[in-house]
């Protein structure tokens, strides 16, 4: 009798094991089963949709994503859109097993890749604001508008903490502040994912895994010197909050560790990463991760999915086959990978449902839409000099001067990641520029005077505008005269300032860049002094502000550096070296 029960203990408990998998994974690993080497290697591999044989190569290939990068293709709608992305996902579903694909895009300021959408101010300007839930809306609206044209997966949010503002991607992040970070960074992908199941959702991606924003003296891919206690202390947390919150991705970063490539790193990202946080998504590769940074080491090291993009396919593809072959990767290390890619696919619901909603593609760029990412312009601005109460100007006020090429082009107070991934220097479909605004809300007469040739200097007050010009990823201001590397602005502008300083025209500054830059003379001589960062696609929201609309409220979400001399040492002058007192501290700004 004993045994009997013994036996049927052992019979129940295993049989209770088996049923206690979620029924997901029971589903995961039988279709692995299913799967060949090469559909295995397929579903780990991402490549550009307008790449060489891309369509045939979903079925040749057994792709398991496709990534689109590119800006605009004249005159094509939503639908359009759409419509490329289902014939594809239509091929795949075709393939033996029918596994649908990820379709990926970098909508990290709304779905800036498509002339018309939604375009929000980048993240430095959202940490600005500190509003938890306008962040969450504005994630919802970027979900949805990428489902409208196409895309179930984005490349954000980057939760990046910058160390140093020479760094050209400052303003993908939204802080130099760990704690600040890691709060917006939770709202983010509230906003994107939901509970994933809802097709207006799409899965997100936390980048860059990890220290991008730390390296030394702010290279881009650069070597960080940060040990582990640091690392841990201030550039995990925004990754934890992110995995709690189910995160689908987590994208390796381009920069090394202790002068290893982050992509090779097996103790951060398999041990601290997937161990240690329990993530059981998606480790996805930047651009020609494999190539670049170790070919199967990365893969060994837990990067899942690879990005073998520019004509990798076949070396990526040949390379981990013959991995496999020679025993330096195991097949256990590539069935987790594909797990975890299938894992998520089902999460998004695309094997019941792999296409986008073609009713969604009414509400790309909506009004209703645009209303949120206007308030998101409004709050971001932070005010760092108001004398004598120069703002809210008066509407009444009798004649004004705007000068400057960023007052009147929605593309220059973009910034990069803007239809193009360098940005454009053209205005856009659907934007409103910040001299559109002046003019809407002035009674006034307002002249445009775009590089100070003209002289107005009879105006009762000259709004200026200044900047960078856009840029994505390495140092920035690509092409642009000033030295990017002193973080000044270039002399053109600051003759813009100087021309009507000289001649006594009461003058506001409106500073559109995406990091804080070495302003110190300027605002000295200015009567007022806004920080504008890179604000998309409203800008009429600037000028509600200056006259008076609504207050500004938005606080510095970087330090403000005083002098070029405080630039020396491997990180920014001021929140990490307490000995260098910044001209503004985090957090400043001030309203009417
Ligand atoms: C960037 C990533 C981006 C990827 C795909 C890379 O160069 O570092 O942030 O997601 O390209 O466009």
């Amino acid at each position: 009798v004993v045994c009997c029960l013994v036996l049927i203990c052992i019979i129940c408990c295993n049989d209770m094991k088996s049923s206690s998998k979620p029924l997901v994974e029971q589903k995961i690993d039988s279709l692995l089963k299913l799967m060949t080497l090469e559909e295995k290697i397929g579903q780990m591999t991402q490549i550009i949709h307008f790449e060489k044989s891309a369509e045939e190569s979903v079925t040749s290939k057994f792709l398991g994503s496709i990534i689109h990068t590119q800006g605009p293709l004249p005159g094509e709608t939503a639908l359009e859109w759409q419509n490329k992305f289902i014939a594809l996902q239509k091929k795949a579903l075709s393939t033996r097993l029918g596994i649908p694909l990820l379709f990926a895009v970098d909508a990290v300021h709304g779905q800036n890749t498509y002339e018309g959408a939604t375009i929000f101010p980048h993240n430095i300007g959202l940490g600005a604001t500190r509003n938890e839930k306008l962040v969450e809306n504005i994630a919802r609206i970027t979900a949805i508008e990428s489902q409208a044209t196409g895309f179930n997966w984005v490349f954000s949010p980057c939760v990046a903490i910058p160390f140093n503002e020479k760094w050209g991607r400052v303003y993908e992040a939204f802080s130099e502040s760990t704690e600040f970070t890691t709060k917006l960074t939770k709202a983010s992908i509230k906003g994107h994912q939901g509970n994933l199941k809802d097709p207006t959702t799409v899965m997100a991606t936390a980048k860059h895994f990890i220290g991008d924003g730390a390296t030394d003296f702010g290279v881009e891919g650069g070597n960080t010197s940060l040990n582990a206690a640091e690392i841990n202390d201030r550039l995990l947390a925004p990754y934890r909050v992110a995995v709690n919150e189910g995160i689908g991705a987590v994208m390796a970063s381009f920069n090394k560790i202790g002068n290893v490539s982050m992509h090779a790193n097996k103790a951060l990202i398999t041990d601290t990463l997937k161990v240690g946080m329990n993530f059981n998504g998606i480790v996805v590769s930047d651009w020609k991760g494999y190539s670049r940074f170790g070919g199967n080491d990365i893969v060994n090291a837990g990067v899942d999915m690879i990005m073998a993009v520019d004509g990798d396919l076949e070396f990526f593809q040949n390379g981990l086959k013959n991995g496999v072959k020679d025993s330096t990767v195991s097949i256990a290390r590539i069935d987790d990978a594909v797990k975890r890619i299938l894992r998520q696919k089902y999460r998004l619901g695309l094997f019941k449902n792999p296409f986008p909603d073609t009713s969604l593609v009414t509400k790309v760029g909506s009004k209703e839409h645009r209303k949120i990412a206007k308030q998101a312009v409004r709050e971001s601005l932070v005010l760092l000099k108001n004398k004598d109460k120069t703002l809210p100007l008066s509407k009444e006020t009798k004649k004004i001067v705007v000068v400057g090429e960023h007052a009147n082009n929605s593309g220059l107070q973009s910034g990069g990641w803007t239809i193009n991934w360098q940005g454009t220097k053209e205005s856009y479909k659907g934007a409103t520029t910040i001299l559109d605004g002046i003019k809407q809300q002035a009674k006034g007469e307002v002249v445009y005077d775009s590089t100070a040739t003209q002289n107005h200097f009879d105006a009762d007050v000259a709004i200026i505008m200044v900047g960078e010009t856009p840029y994505a990823e390495f140092m920035g201001d690509v092409g642009h005269e000033s030295n990017q590397l002193k973080l000044t602005l270039s002399e053109t502008h600051q003759k813009y300032i100087k021309i009507y300083q000289e001649k006594g025209v009461k003058t506001v500054v409106v500073l559109v860049s995406g990091r804080p830059l070495v302003v110190t003379n300027q605002i000295e001589k200015s009567d007022a002094f806004v920080a504008a960062w890179l604000l998309g696609s409203e800008g009429d929201g600037v000028a509600e502000v200056l006259f008076g609309d609504s207050n500004f409220s938005g606080k510095l979400p970087h330090s403000w550096p005083k002098s070029v001399e405080d630039f020396k040492g491997k990180y920014g002058p001021n929140f990490w070296d307490k000995t260098i007192k910044p001209l503004f501290p985090y957090g400043f700004g001030l309203t009417y």
